[in-house]
């Protein structure tokens, strides 16, 4: 069993920045890393818009960094999963990978949020079999191919324009007959030419084929909800990018949560509904979701910690 005055766990932008300020405020804060250290950033490509970067940078490389700057300042880097919690009571235990037990004076959520299905059955038959929720994990498998994008945020944009670069075709698919995503995304996606957008249309099935263990996707088939059509579209690959479920199963009902499964924190603060909790990055935010906004709620997050510990 460890101590520590502070748990932070979650390892992307929010979880790093927490340990920075943490770090800085002597509070010798633990990190757990999670399944995909680094976060969601560093399953994209170019990131624009993180400050500091000028001529921009990848989402791996800026985690590095940020995540290097955390061990600098003194966090203490662990990898391995918190997989159950207990907020009862103070110090609130923490236990990782089934065995290790934390006890820790306050805690820091920062678990971001992992890719959202489209809960077709098909996509369960053929996932890792050509459906995929990241590009720039699986797109090399597409070279000189014809794949779908599912979604029209950012992230479906942003995929699309990567995919077209290696891919013979792209066709983005999307339920309405326009883009929720930047407008600097937009205009990427309307100036490549092997994209083709696919409106007002919704995935009905994953087609492919079966034989034995060899699963293969043909097709996509959608139905466009305006016009009242079906059809297939002939794909070797599907890639799903309509938006994030918050991670927060581990937390088995101790924690607020919003009907989206969103951690409630406290209005201007990432105070929870349990006193000496606090939440930051993905996990407790449904508007902004940005990589500087979850590094700044991080900060705001181990300032409050900090500040919790002084006034107890
Ligand atoms: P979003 O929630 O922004 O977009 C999800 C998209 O998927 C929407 O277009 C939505 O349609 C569609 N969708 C949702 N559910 C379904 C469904 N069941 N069937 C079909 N389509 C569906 O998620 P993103 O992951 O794109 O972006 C999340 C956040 O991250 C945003 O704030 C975005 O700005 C940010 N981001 C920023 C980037 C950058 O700045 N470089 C890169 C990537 C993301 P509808 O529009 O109809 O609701």
């Amino acid at each position: 069993m460890e101590q520590t005055k502070c748990l932070i766990i979650g390892s992307g932008p929010a979880g790093y920045t927490a340990g920075i300020y943490a770090s800085r405020a002597d509070l010798h804060p633990i990190l757990i890393e999670g399944m995909t250290p680094g976060g969601q950033l560093t399953i994209t490509t170019e990131v624009e818009n993180f400050p500091g970067y000028p001529k921009g940078m990848s989402g791996p490389a800026i985690m590095d960094d940020i995540r290097e700057q955390s061990v600098r300042c003194g966090t203490d880097i662990r990898s391995g999963l918190v997989t159950e919690v207990d907020f009862s009571q103070r110090p609130f235990r923490c236990v990782v990978d089934d065995t290790d037990v934390y006890m820790a004076d306050t805690v820091i959520i920062a678990t971001g949020a992992t890719a959202r299905w489209l809960g077709l059955e098909s996509e369960k038959t053929y996932r890792g079999f050509g459906v995929s929720a990241c590009a720039t994990c699986d797109g090399n498998f597409f070279r000189g191919r014809d794949v779908a994008v599912v979604g029209g945020g950012d992230t479906a944009l942003e995929e699309a324009t990567y995919l077209a670069k290696l891919c013979n075709k792209v066709y983005l698919v999307h339920r309405r007959d326009e883009f929720r995503a930047s407008k600097a995304m937009q205009q990427r996606v309307f100036d490549t030419p092997n994209i083709e957008v696919v409106w007002n249309s919704v995935p009905t099935e994953i087609v492919g084929e079966k034989r034995g263990f060899v699963k293969a996707v043909t097709g996509l088939a959608v139905h466009n909800r305006v016009e009242n059509t079906d059809a297939t579209l002939p794909v070797d690959g599907v890639f799903v990018a309509i938006g994030h479920q918050p991670v927060t199963d581990f937390l088995g009902g101790q924690i607020e949560l919003d009907a989206q499964g969103y951690i409630v924190t406290k209005p201007d603060s990432t105070a929870t509904s349990v006193e000496g909790v606090f939440a930051a990055g993905d996990v407790q935010d449904p508007h902004f979701r940005q990589a500087i906004t979850a590094a700044a709620s991080g900060c705001k997050a181990a300032i409050e910690a900090e500040r919790f510990l002084l006034a107890q």
